[in-house]
C-alpha cells in the first residue's frame, strides 16, 4: 500500500539547500549551481562525510531490521538516492512500514521514489519541519502503530537544527511519542573531531545561508539522554556496525549512535 504526498511547495534555485548540496556531495544530480557552487568550495573531506553518513544508514537501517522493528519513522529523509531505506528493512521484512518526513520541496517533488513500496508493506511521505515534531507525530499516527516498536531516525539531520531551535527539546519530545522498546538512530556532524575542517564547512555553508550547529561528543550525547545505547555506544559513522577494516581506518567527522528505549 502507498499512500500520496500531502503538500507542495516551489523549489526555489536562487540559494543553496541542504537536501541539494547533500545530494551534489553523493554524486547525486537533483541539485542546481548554486548548490554545487556550495559544494565546491567544501573540503573533499565533505565527501567522505556523506558516503560514510549514508552508509551508517544503510546498516542501521539494516540491524534494526534484523532485530525485528518493522516501523520506521525517518525525518530529514534527503532526496530519494538508492537504497532508500525502506529498500533496506522491507527487503528483511518486506511487511515494515516507513513513514518519511522532509521540509524541502525538492524531496516532495521526487517522493514517488520514496513511495514504491512492497506490497506487502507501507510506505508514506510527508512534508513537514522537525521543528514542528507535533505535526509529523500525528501524520505518523495514521500509518504507524505508537504501541508498537517504532525506530526513529534522524540521520545528518540534527545539526541543521541550532541551539537557539531547541534541538535536544525536539528530540526529547519526539522520543517521549514513542513505546518502550523503540529505538533512535542519529548521525550527527561532529564540531570537535576535526575542528579545523568543521568551521570550514559551516562557514561555507553560511555563505549560502545555511545554518549549521555541528556540536561536540558530549552534546551529540546528550541526544540519547534517558535511552540505552546499543554497542559500539556512540562512534563515528565508519565505527558503528559491521563493516570492513579498510572503512574502519577511515576517519570520520560524523558521531553515530543507535539507543533502545527501556
Ligand atoms: N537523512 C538523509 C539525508 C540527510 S541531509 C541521509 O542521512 O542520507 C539532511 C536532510 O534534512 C535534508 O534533506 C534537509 O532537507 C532535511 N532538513 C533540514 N532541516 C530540516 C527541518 N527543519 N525539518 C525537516 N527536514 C529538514
Amino acid at each position: 500500500m502507498t499512500t500520496g504526498p500531502q503538500s507542495s511547495s516551489r523549489i526555489d534555485t536562487g540559494r543553496p539547500h541542504p537536501a541539494r548540496v547533500y545530494d551534489w556531495l553523493l554524486g547525486g544530480k537533483d541539485n542546481y549551481p548554486v548548490d554545487e557552487a556550495v559544494g565546491e568550495q567544501l573540503p573533499p573531506e565533505a565527501r567522505d562525510a556523506a558516503r560514510q553518513n549514508r552508509e551508517f544508514m544503510h546498516r542501521a537501517a539494516a540491524w534494526l531490521a534484523a532485530q525485528g522493528i518493522d516501523q520506521f519513522l525517518d525525518i530529514g529523509t534527503g532526496i530519494p538516492t538508492e537504497p532508500n531505506l525502506h529498500q533496506i528493512v522491507q527487503e528483511i521484512a518486506p511487511a515494515a512500514k516507513v513513514v518519511y518526513a522532509d521540509n524541502d520541496p525538492i524531496v516532495l517533488r521526487h517522493a514517488e521514489a520514496l513511495l514504491v513500496s512492497r506490497p506487502e508493506g507501507v510506505t508514506d511521505y510527508i512534508e513537514a519541519d522537525v521543528r514542528h515534531p507535533e505535526g509529523i507525530v500525528e501524520h505518523a499516527r495514521h500509518v504507524l502503530d505508537f504501541d508498537r516498536p517504532i525506530a526513529l531516525s534522524l540521520i545528518a539531520l540534527m545539526h541543521f537544527i541550532t541551539d537557539d531551535q531547541d534541538a535536544h527539546g525536539i528530540v526529547r519530545n519526539l522520543v517521549a511519542t514513542l513505546p518502550p522498546g523503540s529505538y533512535l538512530v542519529l548521525s550527527h556532524a561532529a564540531s570537535d573531531l576535526f575542528p579545523e575542517l568543521a568551521e570550514r564547512v559551516t562557514a561555507e555553508y553560511a555563505k549560502g545561508g545555511i545554518r549549521l550547529g555541528f556540536r561536540t561528543r558530549a552534546e551529540v550525547e546528550r541526544f540519547f539522554d534517558g535511552l540505552e545505547l546499543v554497542p559500539p555506544g556512540l562512534v563515528t559513522a565508519t565505527e558503528w556496525g559491521p563493516s570492513s577494516p579498510s572503512a574502519q581506518a577511515e576517519g570520520s567527522g560524523i558521531y553515530a549512535g543507535v539507543a533502545r528505549l527501556g
